[in-house]
């Protein structure tokens, strides 16, 4: 019966204590709730120009935006396409949209013109903040039109038919219309290719994404430990849910500065991290890797850097010992995310007032005020300490599910309000996550499972990449194809990426 599978379950939670949590506010309201506190305390500082707005000067122009927005339009419910590189523009965008009940869909600026106007079309956006570089993307789709009912603006010298930014940060933010709130209203849309399938938009709430923020930096104890004296490296792009929440969003939360780079490059990396001394940085591996490997790192003074903290992809062993040796003096640890989870499941606990450093390949704790099981993806049963199975995560934080697909989001989460994340991996003796499902050497590459169709048996893998590549950006072309007679399915229609990846270790020719 129910009762007693609910008794042999084996739920982990975080080592730190539960606290109590403000999600019921609009999410801008509840980032910039201290705002009287920090006021005068530089919040955004641009990278590429020097400029340094304050916490107030910060929440100004997103009150001004949310009025030009208005003006322009947009309702609360609507959707507006973010197509833009890390900049304070994006800030102003994203919370200005928030004031006005409207929802942001952050996408990558170099995505193909194809991709972008596919999540344009699925998220129905009704606008696209931009750089004018990118506005001949949006034009290449003969479909797109830039008309009354769709705008398209630039926060640089416009292109025909484009508005300039100006039009949104020059409103007056005393005419901000009201509207009715939810706190289980959307307000951010990324865009996910989740366990399986295509594109799907994500849905994220004012309180899934209030609740994630403040279980990484609220309360006593906290898992990250910020101040207003820290200055957060922002060079993983805003358009991924990770820079997006664990780096803007948790700074902002605490009076933090947050350093804005547009683009990763090494040397202007390090210059700015000694300029301004950085103390907080997010990366993912490859970013660790140009750290701890990189000859020009020896030239910066990089001493302000107190943690280090590495996501969105494995992080090799080896990798971490090197960084350790070039930035000693750093608290380095791993978090673990996936964007439908808000994204953050678990992460390093070494920022907590008394370092509680974790091993070497963990992803950390599990957040406070949630529940983590690990399941057997063929029986569904949970497992206990030390037993791989599927990675699954509980709590107000995860996504209200996908975007107009309610079969996707049914075999996501299931009714007892468990996200399935298709990662498989186990919580030691010390609750500490791994994921064991990875390729530590060389990261993970796209691959490709085909099932010929009767009138397709002459398909060859080279054709295939090349359909692809002429579609996808960059670091989405195939590496591998693998012909299959049939894609394996769970009973439920999911695929079993586990069967899948199962196969890869096989000689190519046999999978
Ligand atoms: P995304 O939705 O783009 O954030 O991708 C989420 C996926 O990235 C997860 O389901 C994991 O497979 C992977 N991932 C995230 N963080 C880590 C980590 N620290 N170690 C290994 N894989 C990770």
């Amino acid at each position: 019966s129910k009762t007693e599978d609910l008794k042999t379950e084996h739920i982990f939670k975080s080592r730190l204590p539960e606290i109590p949590i403000i999600n019921h506010l609009p999410l801008h309201s509840y980032l910039f709730e201290k705002l009287p506190q920090f006021s005068d305390k530089p919040c955004l500082i641009s990278g590429s120009t020097g400029k340094i707005y304050t916490y107030s000067e910060t929440h100004l122009l997103c009150c001004k935006t949310a009025s030009g927005l208005s003006k322009l339009g947009i309702k609360k419910g609507d959707v507006v396409m973010i197509l833009l590189q890390n900049c304070p523009e994006f800030v102003f965008s994203f919370f200005g949209a928030s004031m006005i009940g409207a929802i942001c869909t952050p996408a990558n600026p170099f995505y193909t013109p194809s991709e972008i106007f596919k999540q344009v079309k699925l998220s129905s956006a009704k606008m696209v903040i931009t750089q004018s570089q990118f506005v001949d993307k949006l034009r290449e789709n003969d479909e797109f039109k830039i008309d009354e009912d769709f705008k398209v603006i630039t926060i640089d010298n416009p292109p025909e038919n484009c508005l300039h930014f100006s039009v949104l940060s020059e409103s007056n933010e005393a005419e901000i219309p009201e509207s009715e709130f939810d706190p289980n209203d959307p307000v951010c849309l990324p865009f996910s290719s989740g366990t399986t399938g295509l594109p799907k938009g994500v849905i994220l709430t004012h309180k899934s994404l209030s609740t994630s923020v403040a279980q990484q930096v609220d309360g006593d104890n906290p898992n990250m430990h910020l101040t207003e004296q820290d200055v957060m490296l922002c060079v993983l792009p805003l358009f991924h849910i990770f820079s997006l929440n664990s780096v803007l969003m948790i700074a902002l939360r605490s009076g933090s500065g947050i350093l804005l780079m547009p683009k990763f490059e090494i040397n202007s990396l390090l210059q700015l991290i000694q300029e301004h001394k950085v103390s907080v940085a997010m990366v993912v591996p490859p970013l660790v890797l140009a750290l701890a490997k990189n000859q020009m790192v020896e030239k910066y003074d990089l001493s302000s850097i107190r943690i280090v903290m590495s996501g969105a992809a494995p992080l090799g062993k080896e990798l971490e010992d090197a960084l350790r040796e070039r930035i000693p003096q750093a608290i380095l640890g791993q978090g673990y995310g996936m964007t439908e989870a808000g994204p953050v499941l678990s992460m390093c606990p070494g920022f907590a007032k008394e370092p509680l450093q974790t091993k070497p390949g963990s992803c950390g704790i599990v957040v406070r005020n949630a529940e983590m099981k690990i399941v057997d993806p063929d029986t569904g049963v949970s497992v206990g300490y030390n037993e791989a199975g599927e990675i699954c995560i509980r709590g107000e934080q995860i996504m209200k599910g996908y975007l107009n697909d309610p079969a996707s989001t049914a075999a996501t989460i299931d009714i007892e309000g468990w996200l399935h994340t298709g990662d498989i991996g186990y919580v030691d003796d010390d609750e500490e996550v791994y994921i064991v499902d990875r390729d530590e050497a060389a990261g993970e590459v796209p691959v490709a499972f085909v099932v010929r169709s009767t009138n397709g048996l002459d398909l060859t893998e080279e054709t295939v990449k090349e359909y692809i590549a002429k579609q996808v950006v960059f670091y989405k072309k195939l590496h591998n194809v693998y012909f299959i007679h049939a894609i394996p399915k769970s009973a439920s229609g999911k695929i079993l990426r586990k069967e899948l990846r199962a196969r890869l270790a096989l000689p190519h020719s046999t999978v």
